[in-house]
């Protein structure tokens, strides 16, 4: 089979490098001049940053994936096990380092007003929801009749309480914690895919379990050497990369049946299939134009996930109390959600988080500076006036910095770029720049999101952080590779 795949981002690399295991002959046509989508690499005045994404979790989503195609990933790319994972500070002066299993429950009962059969109690928890949940909602599709009879579904079934899909996060971290401080630092963990802890289910308290007891990772040389690897496979597997080139249209018969694509120069590339990872509300609107779709339409009454606001700052010196992940806490977390998703606004005092590759990657900063990546979660873009906003915003996280490490920051910041919700959008397609496609804030958000076969498009396909599973590195690879699944099996 000849097939197209429209974006170059992970979900589509995933799909690509899936389908082309299979031995058809794949095309990935990608609007920007690299590709990597939210996964990119910016260099300037001697610094490397990552664009998006830095830390990686369940990479053994990668392994299969390179697997799949006859390869071993550690010949790619190679990863590191973090400990600590992250270095947290608090409003009250409180500093706490995260730590793997076995030493995660140690860690919190050291700093916190927490007993360790408490902590235990809590792993135990969030263990038991990913294992109840992971094979059916992460690595299935769910539009096949099988992945509800399968094993995992008929063992979940009868413990589906077990999964903690009625409360809130934050309710059940409430719930199992009396010091308010290991409740926001378990709160956080709603920010892996844009959601609020106050209104999402806790079922997604299985992230705990994820990043500490699967763990979390760093990789060799920055996040971007995953795109690297991606693209160093396909064109080992003869897929032919085209950059620079936007898709205007997808060609459909009178049956809706796909026939090809048309890119911006308006030649018409004919395919037997079509996989995209435009983010589906801009799939409907931009290339398909079909706004009357009742699935764009259905999109359309769904909240965004959170977008954020980015600086990349060249710092001339080194900060020896931090790590590669930094976070450092507001004081009121549920004023900051609410800002964020119920308001619309950049949050009055900002949960600011700063990786700094450098200290891993010595060759992305100076010797002797750092390469900071200062991410702080924000509204989706609408009406804001970025410019303003991000000023303003850049003088609060100076402020909060400065204060908390004891030093003027500004004059140590050699090199500047910022990267708004609005920026995200433009560069990536990505709606309203939305991280992770719709939000995760109610209880039928996994059902909520678009599967990944186009009920009305025969022959389309979807992946990408805004379909089934979910945003974020290893479910946007899932996806791409669920999506390959469908298109072999329905096409075939
Ligand atoms: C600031 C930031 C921080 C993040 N942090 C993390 C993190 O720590 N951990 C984590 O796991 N995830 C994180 N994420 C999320 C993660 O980056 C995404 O979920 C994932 O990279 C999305 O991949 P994708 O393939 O779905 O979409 P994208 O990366 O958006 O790729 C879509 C691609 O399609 C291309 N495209 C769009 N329209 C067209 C067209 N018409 N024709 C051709 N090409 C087109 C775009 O240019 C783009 O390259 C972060 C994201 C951002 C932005």
């Amino acid at each position: 089979m000849k097939i197209g795949v429209i974006g170059g981002g992970l979900g589509g690399l995933s799909a690509a490098l899936s389908l082309a295991a299979s031995e058809h002959q794949v095309t990935i046509f990608e609007a920007e001049s690299e590709f990597g989508g939210k996964a990119g690499n910016l260099e300037a005045a001697g610094y490397r940053f990552d664009t998006g994404p830095s830390l990686l979790t369940l990479p053994h989503v990668f392994d299969r994936l390179f697997n799949l195609t006859g390869v071993s990933r550690e010949d790619y790319f190679s990863i590191l096990p973090l400990d600590p994972i992250t270095n947290y500070w608090f409003s009250d002066g409180t500093r706490y380092k995260s730590r793997p299993v076995p030493y995660f429950t140690d860690s919190l009962v050291d700093v916190f007003d927490v007993a360790k059969e408490e902590a235990e109690r809590y792993l135990r928890y969030s263990r038991k929801i990913y294992d109840l949940t992971h094979e059916i909602f992460l690595e299935s599709s769910l539009q096949q009749g099988k992945t509800f009879v399968s094993q995992a579904a008929l063992r979940a079934y009868p413990q589906i309480l077990s999964i903690d899909p009625l409360r809130s996060m934050h309710r059940a971290n409430r719930d199992f914690f009396r010091d308010p401080r290991v409740v926001q630092f378990l709160d956080r963990f709603a920010t892996y895919n844009g959601s609020n802890p106050y209104r999402a289910p806790a079922t997604l308290n299985n992230i705990i379990w994820v990043e500490h007891g699967l763990g979390g990772w760093a990789v060799l040389g920055g996040i971007y050497q995953i795109v690297k690897a991606m693209l160093r496979r396909a064109r080992e597997l003869g897929i032919h990369l085209v950059s620079s080139c936007k898709i205007i249209d997808i060609r459909t018969d009178s049956h809706r049946r796909v026939r090809g694509l048309v890119d911006c120069q308006n030649t018409v590339h004919d395919f037997d299939a079509v996989v995209s990872d435009v983010d589906v509300s801009t799939l409907y609107h931009t290339i398909l134009k079909n706004d009357l779709h009742k699935e764009y339409r259905r999109y359309q009454s769904l909240p965004s996930s959170s977008s954020g606001v980015v600086f990349f700052w060249g710092v001339n010196r080194d900060f020896p109390d931090l790590g590669l992940h930094n976070i450092f806490f507001s004081e009121n977390y549920e004023l900051e959600f609410q800002q964020i998703h119920s308001e619309g606004i950049l949050p009055h005092d900002p949960t600011i988080y700063v990786n700094i590759t450098s200290k891993v990657n010595p060759e992305d900063a100076p010797q002797g500076s750092e390469n900071w990546f200062v991410l702080v979660n924000a509204p989706p873009h609408g009406t804001q006036n970025w410019n303003s906003e991000v000023n303003e915003l850049r003088t609060r996280v100076l402020r909060k910095l400065s204060k908390t490490l004891g030093t003027t920051l500004s004059p140590h910041i050699e090199y500047e770029s910022v990267l708004s919700p609005q920026d995200i959008m433009e560069r990536t397609g990505s709606w309203r720049g939305a991280l992770y496609g719709i939000s995760s804030n109610s209880l039928s958000s996994a059902f909520m999101r678009h599967g990944n076969v186009s009920k009305q498009y025969r022959g389309l396909y979807l992946t990408g952080g805004s379909v089934h599973p979910g945003g974020g590195m290893p479910l946007v690879v899932l996806s791409g590779m669920i999506a390959a699944q469908q298109l072999l099996r329905r096409e075939s």
